[in-house]
């Protein structure tokens, strides 16, 4: 705990209002998405600040007194990364909401780390502009998490994830200092792109303030594909076929039956329980061209074994259909008291493997698991309903985590594709990057940070 004496002095470089010290207003800032247990403790002080001043002023005072600094956005990260592993001074961001300027012309929007991503979505579409990445819970994360994770989503297959879509950035050092990294152009090869190191560096080496962001020209027109499958490798065959008819859908996600019938049981859809997985594949561009595209999807689909294809069009009903997938972590958690969701990558030849490794795990641990995914990617999601408070549960959990990365290293992959490591994945981590290449990141947090106060206790061990 912070002494009086430093809560005080922290009110003095912001003000009273900014400041939250009591001890129930800072268990509202002690957890996030991260459903595990885990020793943290309470943040000893959580400030809400205002201008980049702001930020720089609470940094240079706790370098000097060397307390962790943690930022915090919508707190919706899933692998424990705004949770304080030492205490410290939690940096909330929700008053740095701002959307600073928008160029249709140059197609770039500079903002404030508190947006969130919806805002930035609407503004860009309501000139024809289109800002891609969409974690799921887009609706409420900031884009200063969203970098600080390097955040995908549904459409990574097709057009990136955060990092292909930041231009520069202006961030705060642990010292203090405001620097801006990358020059907002679309292009910029003048030295090391230091932009793209804070991308993902889940505030571990500075402070996003603003960041200029890239967009692209809104596609014209979208449809959506929905298809089911007796086998995830007669899926993943319809997807290679898909490739193969030479179409780049915008997005190619799945769901595995139990998945589809828990979303049933609790949210109806007319979803077909019967079969072993469901596809759900978005093409865009040119009104014109969509009937070719999916007549060309269709054809792959129905090669493969694919039945029930159906086309949706009308906005509404694909929206009917999104919603049922992104309902699979709710009706998850509707099975246990609890839900953990889990996020691995493969190539995607190995998919199939992966998904049904991840099963025979589960089953072998007794863990009741719904597997959703972005399959274009190779990306898969487990979630896993069981009753944290129930030690014998909680062991196999860890059991079962620690055996699906193992299998998912083995196939060519890696521990996180878009969730990050956060603390939750931290011995993992050295385990996957090896020790090496720990001791090089540690030497550049090092350099950003040398006295170890952005956001200790993520990643990896200093
Ligand atoms: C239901 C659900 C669905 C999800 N679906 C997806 C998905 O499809 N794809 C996906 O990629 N993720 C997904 N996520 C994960 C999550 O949404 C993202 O990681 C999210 O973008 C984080 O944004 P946030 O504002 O909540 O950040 P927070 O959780 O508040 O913070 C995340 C990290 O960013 C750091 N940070 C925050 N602001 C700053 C700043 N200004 N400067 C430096 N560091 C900062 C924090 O310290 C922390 O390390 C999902 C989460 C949930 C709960």
């Amino acid at each position: 705990m912070l002494l009086k004496s430093k809560i005080d002095d922290l009110k003095k470089v912001l003000t009273n209002e900014q400041v939250l010290f009591r001890e129930e207003e800072r268990y509202c800032y002690a957890e996030d998405s991260a459903n595990i247990r885990r020793e943290t403790k309470l943040p000893d002080v959580v400030v809400f600040v205002e201008t980049t001043e702001d930020v720089q002023r609470v940094l240079r005072y706790a370098n000097q007194h060397k307390i962790p600094v943690i930022s915090r956005g919508a707190g919706t990260n899933t692998v424990g990364s705004c949770v304080c592993s030492e205490g410290g001074i939690v940096l909330n961001f929700s008053k740095m909401n701002k959307i600073l300027e928008f160029n249709p012309d140059d197609m770039t929007m500079r903002v404030q780390p508190g947006v969130i991503l919806a805002d930035i979505k609407n503004l860009a579409e309501s000139a024809g502009l289109f800002y891609p990445p969409d974690p799921s819970n887009f609706k409420v994360s900031t884009i200063g998490g969203s970098i600080a994770q390097s955040s995908g989503g549904a459409k990574s297959f097709k057009y990136g994830t955060t990092k292909d879509y930041v231009l520069s950035l202006k961030v705060v050092m642990a010292d203090g200092t405001l620097m801006k990294l990358g020059s907002g152009t679309i292009k910029d090869a003048v030295g090391y792109h230091l932009n793209q190191l804070v991308v993902g560096s889940e505030g571990t080496l500075a402070i996003v303030v603003e960041a200029e962001l890239k967009l692209i020209p809104k596609p014209e027109a979208n449809a959506l594909i929905t298809a089911y499958f007796d086998s995830i490798e007669t899926a993943v065959e319809g997807v290679n076929g898909i490739i193969r008819e030479r179409i780049f859908p915008a997005t190619i996600d799945f769901m595995d039956r139990n998945a589809i019938s828990t979303v049933e049981k609790f949210y109806p859809n007319g979803l077909n329980t019967e079969k072993e997985c469901m596809l759900l594949i978005e093409v865009d561009g040119f009104a014109s061209s969509l009937g070719i595209q999916l007549n060309r999807v269709e054809k792959a689909l129905r090669e493969n074994g694919a039945s029930d294809v159906v086309s949706v069009f009308n906005k509404d009903e694909m929206e009917a259909v999104w919603t049922a997938r992104r309902a699979s972590y709710g009706a998850t958690a509707k099975l246990a008291p609890d839900v953990v969701t889990d996020d691995v990558i493969v190539p995607r030849s190995s998919l199939s493997k992966m998904v049904c490794g991840c099963r025979d795990i589960c089953k072998k641990h007794n863990l009741q698991v719904c597997i959703v995914g972005h399959v274009g990617d190779g990306n898969v999601h487990p979630q896993i309903a069981l009753d944290l408070e129930n030690d014998e549960e909680y062991k196999h959990l860890m059991e079962a985590k620690s055996e699906i990365y193992s299998l998912a290293i083995s196939l060519g992959g890696t521990i996180s594709a878009e969730h990050g490591v956060g603390i939750e994945k931290i011995s993992y981590a050295d385990k996957v990057l090896g020790a090496d290449v720990i001791e090089q990141m540690r030497r550049i947090k090092s350099v950003f940070d040398p006295n170890g106060i952005l956001n200790p206790g993520k990643i990896f061990k200093l």
